[in-house]
């Protein structure tokens, strides 16, 4: 719906040209355009009337407001020659800078300009009644001379060279706090990239120590591997021979000992039985350390494996109130080197047993992604939370912890998490002080 024209006029000669000027700037004030934008909405009316008389017989000038959406001030124009359209719109580019959009179109009456100008967010309302209002002042206005007319374009005029200047002023001021800004930033910045390249410089030095370290570490670790494994390699023939000396005296065949020296030559093998089984851990763990121990890749038959486990580890777990179960395998065949697989899960089950008291023990594999799971289960002491990644290091054993039988080196774990690496895989605990602790194995099924 079109709204009702505020106002129409015929321009008929060239004087009209300076009415329509003044009535424009009257109707942009009206409706609520700043006093720049009447003086453009004056400018460009007073332009497009100057090229359509020149162009013809008249013009009739109509202005409209439309306030539904975002009130915007409408001018057309009509200009009573047709097919004027493409030549008045290369004459009359210019304006179409004045105004929010120009349109020049051929219309059956002739050719018609429309020229628009939305009104500032902040504008009175258009209500019916202030258009009323409106269209009363315009019927009233006495349009001025030439005279009149060119006295108020003198004004404007200087306005706008006076705001050009204000506008020179803000900008030279902005030139020169934005150099000033610039100094400061580049200032900043120089002080930045100094601080910077300090900075890497210390962290260049810092990672040569680092490396340094870490080259002494292995060093270090790699003597720590050599001496066990010389001095365990070393004692191993000594605490042998002491074992069999002991084992001669106390044969039928030697000369009978009385009671207390029997006792003595018992202690002392049971002593050296202690000792050869730390030499062979500490000399296992010192090779597997050390990268000497290279698997023996096959097809590993798990069925052999846990029938082998239940048949050895039985004996161990004589106590009535423990239940020692290996399951059935859930897992047929795995890639992987029998012999040390077998030697994880002796040391985790020979724990379980000797942690626990009452309950049950027991061992299980499933298939989990690509991995087989073995997991061992005990119902025995537990270990607690904080302690639970300590235990795989060399000679830690819990404080306060007893076996419920048998002893131990504390090197046990250490060498089944060193194996579990080699094979490819990972060695972890879940445990809880009181009721158990879950050693789970995980290993890849295809090597
Ligand atoms: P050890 O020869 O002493 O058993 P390990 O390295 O095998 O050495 O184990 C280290 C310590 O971890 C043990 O001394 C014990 O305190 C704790 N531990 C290991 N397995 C269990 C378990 N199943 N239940 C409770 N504690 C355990």
């Amino acid at each position: 719906m079109t709204a009702e024209p505020l106002m129409r006029v015929r321009l008929r000669v060239e004087q009209d040209v300076f009415v329509v000027r003044q009535l424009g700037r009257e109707v942009a004030r009206a409706v609520g355009l700043e006093s720049q934008d009447q003086t453009r909405v004056a400018t460009a009316l007073s332009e497009v009337g100057r090229v359509l008389l020149a162009a013809g017989r008249h013009a009739d000038v109509t202005f409209t407001v439309e306030p539904i959406g975002v009130p915007t001030l409408h001018v057309a124009m009509v200009h009573p020659v047709t097919g004027e359209a493409a030549r008045l719109t290369g004459q009359l580019q210019h304006v179409g800078r004045l105004v929010d959009t120009m349109e020049v179109d051929d219309g059956e009456t002739g050719t018609i300009v429309r020229m628009a100008r939305r009104l500032p967010l902040g504008a009175p309302r258009l209500t019916p009644d202030r258009m009323d209002e409106i269209r009363e002042g315009l019927a009233r206005h006495v349009p001025g001379t030439p005279l009149d007319e060119l006295a108020v374009q003198n004004q404007q005029l200087i306005a706008a060279l006076d705001e050009v200047r204000a506008q020179r002023d803000d900008l030279a001021r902005l030139n020169a706090e934005l150099e000033e800004t610039n100094r400061g930033v580049m200032a900043l910045y120089n002080q930045l990239s100094e601080e910077l390249e300090e900075t890497n410089r210390g962290v260049v030095a810092l990672y040569a120590e680092l490396d340094e370290k870490s080259a002494q570490l292995g060093a270090a670790s790699e003597a720590k591997s050599r001496f066990l494994a010389n001095v365990s390699h070393e004692l191993r023939a000594p605490v042998t021979a002491i074992i069999g000396l002991g084992r001669l005296l106390t044969d039928s065949g030697s000369d009978d000992l009385t009671v207390e020296q029997r006792r003595q030559v018992d202690l002392i093998r049971g002593s050296a039985t202690d000792l050869l089984t730390l030499v062979n851990d500490l000399l296992d763990l010192a090779k597997a350390e050390a990268g000497r121990i290279e698997p023996n890749w096959s097809d590993v038959d798990l069925r052999a494996v846990f029938g082998q486990l239940r048949g050895t580890l039985r004996p161990l777990a004589t106590r009535p109130g423990v239940d020692f179960t290996v399951d059935e395998p859930g897992v047929p065949t795995l890639r992987s080197d029998e012999v040390l697989l077998a030697q994880v899960l002796r040391n985790l089950l020979t724990n379980a047993i000797k942690f626990t008291e009452a309950g049950s023990v027991r061992l299980s594999v499933r298939r989990v992604g690509d991995d087989a799971e073995f997991v061992v289960t005990d119902t025995g002491t537990g270990i607690p939370q904080e302690l639970q990644e300590r235990i795989f290091e060399e000679f830690y054993q819990v404080p306060g912890s007893k076996p419920v039988s048998g002893k131990g080196t504390g090197l046990g774990l250490p060498y089944a998490r060193r194996l579990a690496g080699i094979l490819g895989g990972a060695l972890r605990v879940d445990s809880t002080p009181g009721e158990g602790s879950t050693f789970t194995l995980r290993l890849p099924v295809a090597s």
